[in-house]
């Protein structure tokens, strides 16, 4: 009502209007065009192996995939008996319901199901429920979080949820100079809030792992260039043990 009254003349315009603010009907993927940059690279498998590699490492089982979206994650944790408990939590209800059907959580018999718990939640506001687990995953989510609302996360992860286990990927923007079809400047998909280089990421998350008890380390995802590094960046955090 609004967008039409306001736009009362201009039927085209109210119906632009109307289909900005209405929900994508489902064939859209929100990751579209992150998605189709970042493919050719096989980014996303390669960021599911190198994850599942450090969490076996660590012989983590009650594994917290933070911001899961479609549940990528989620079915490869779910392929592995390793991992006994398995919880994905996303602020966007629709993504959570996509991963259902991904899942096929209705389907899955009855010992599946129960090793598989998915919520809606967000990264900045406390919850008992991240606790408990022995390795959090936020994979490209970070940046999705303005970066004033930071220090939430760090809270949130690192105080309230304290995993053993902390694994973060997140774009190298050194690397985007790579990509065709990027412009100078812009970033990897519009709903990102920043994109860090690799000194970037460093600062931030060893400013957490020092004031958290953690110790830190770092990977890169894909091949790496030999100028601006790999196309995706991974910290990962152990807590320390007297921590
Ligand atoms: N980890 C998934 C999805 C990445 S896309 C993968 O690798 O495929 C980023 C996801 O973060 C989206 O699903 C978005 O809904 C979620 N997200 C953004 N802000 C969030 C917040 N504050 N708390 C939890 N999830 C958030």
């Amino acid at each position: 009502t609004i967008a039409a009254r306001y736009l009362k003349r201009q039927r085209g315009l109210a119906r632009d209007a109307l289909a900005r603010l209405a929900p994508e009907d489902g064939a859209r993927d929100e990751n579209e065009p992150e998605e189709a940059l970042e493919a050719p690279l096989s980014l996303n498998a390669r960021r599911v192996d190198a994850v599942i590699e450090v969490l076996r490492e660590a012989g983590a089982e009650r594994v917290i995939d933070l911001g899961c979206g479609e549940g990528t994650l989620l079915r490869a944790l779910l392929a592995d008996r390793r991992f006994t408990h398995i919880a994905g939590m996303d602020v966007s209800p629709r993504a959570l319901e996509r991963a259902a059907k991904r899942l096929r959580l209705d389907g899955l018999a009855p010992r599946q199901r129960a090793r598989l718990e998915l919520f809606q939640g967000s990264l900045t506001y406390r919850d008992a429920r991240l606790a408990g687990h022995d390795a959090a995953c936020l994979i490209e989510v970070l940046e999705h979080v303005d970066e004033a609302r930071l220090p939430a996360v760090e809270e949130v992860v690192f105080g309230g949820a304290r995993p053993g286990l902390v694994v973060l990927t997140t774009p190298n923007r050194e690397y985007n100079v790579r990509f065709e079809g990027l412009g100078a400047g812009e970033r990897r998909h519009p709903d990102h809030r920043f994109e860090w280089s690799r000194a970037e990421l460093a600062t931030w998350a060893e400013g957490v792992a020092g004031r958290r008890g953690y110790g830190v380390r770092f990977a890169g995802i894909g091949d790496a260039d030999p100028e601006v590094g790999p196309p995706t960046q991974m910290a990962i955090f152990e807590r320390e043990a007297a921590s």
